[in-house]
C-alpha cells in the first residue's frame, strides 16, 4: 500500500490519508478489506520519511503489517514495499493506494478470480462514460479523444512479485515514472487484464470526494 503521498490537493495541515472517515481515517479503509481477508498474509505500507502518525494506528500493531519508507513517486514506494517483501517470486500482491477506501471484498474477489486464471495479471477499471476533452492554456477545446475503449484505472492492481519487482525496477533505471503498475508491466511489453470495477472506488483526490465516500460507507454500514 503506497501511502507516502502528502496529498498536497488538499489544504490540509496533515497528509490525506489520515483525514477522518467514517469514524477512523481513510488509510485505516483502505487497508480494511485486506486486514479481514485471510489470504492476504503480508501487508506492506509505504510512508513517507518521518511519518509518525501511522505507529498511532491500531493496524500498525497487527502482526500481518509492517512498513517501509516510501519515496519521491508512488512507484518509488510501490517498489520500496515490494523489496521488502521475502516471498517466491510467483506470489500474488495486491497493490492499493491508501487513498481509496471503499474498495470491497466482492471487487477484491472479482480481481483475484481474473488475475488468477492470467499469465499477466489485472487491475480494477472502468469504462469510460463521460466524453473527453483535451484543453488548452487558453482554457479551450482543442480536441475531443475519442472514448471507445478508454477506462479509469483503479487500484487493486494484481501482479506476480518478481515480474512486478523487475518492472518496476526496469522503469526506474530507464529514469521512467509510471502512474500505475499496470503502465510498468505494459513497458514490459505485457498486456495486464482490465477487470470491471465500481465508481464507488474512488479516490480520494479533492475534499469532495471525502464527502462522496463518507455517504458510501455510511450506506454499507446501514445496510452491510
Ligand atoms: O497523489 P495520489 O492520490 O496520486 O497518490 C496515490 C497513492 O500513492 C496515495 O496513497 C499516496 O499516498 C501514494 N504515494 C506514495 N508515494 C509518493 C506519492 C504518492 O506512496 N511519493
Amino acid at each position: 500500500m503506497p501511502a507516502a503521498g502528502s496529498g498536497l490537493r488538499f489544504a490540509a495541515d496533515l497528509p490525506k490519508q489520515y483525514l477522518p472517515l467514517a469514524g477512523r481515517t481513510i488509510i485505516e479503509c483502505a487497508l480494511q478489506p485486506f486486514l479481514a481477508d485471510g489470504r492476504c498474509v503480508q501487508l506492506v505500507v509505504a510512508l513517507a520519511a518521518g511519518d509518525a502518525r501511522f505507529a498511532q494506528l491500531p493496524a500498525a500493531g497487527n502482526p500481518r503489517v509492517s512498513v517501509v519508507t516510501g519515496g519521491a513517486q508512488r512507484s518509488d514506494s510501490v517498489l520500496a514495499a515490494l523489496l521488502s517483501i521475502a516471498a517466491a517470486d510467483d506470489e500474488w500482491v495486491l497493490v492499493h493506494d491508501a487513498a481509496r477506501p471503499c474498495v470491497t471484498r466482492a471487487e477484491i474477489d472479482a480481481l483475484l478470480a481474473a488475475a488468477k486464471m492470467d499469465p499477466v495479471g489485472a487491475l480494477l477499471a472502468q469504462p469510460l462514460a463521460d466524453t473527453l476533452k483535451r484543453g488548452a492554456a487558453d482554457g479551450r477545446v482543442r480536441e475531443t479523444p475519442a472514448r471507445d475503449a478508454l477506462w479509469r484505472a483503479q487500484t487493486p492492481q494484481a501482479f506476480r512479485l518478481g515480474p512486478l519487482r523487475t518492472a518496476l525496477t526496469a522503469a526506474r533505471a530507464a529514469g521512467r515514472v509510471p502512474t500505475d503498475e499496470a503502465q510498468a508491466m505494459e513497458w514490459q511489453g505485457q498486456l495486464p487484464l482490465l477487470v470491471s470495477g465500481s465508481a464507488l472506488n474512488l479516490k480520494i483526490t479533492e475534499v469532495t470526494d471525502l464527502a462522496l465516500a463518507a455517504m458510501v460507507l455510511a450506506q454499507r454500514g446501514a445496510s452491510p
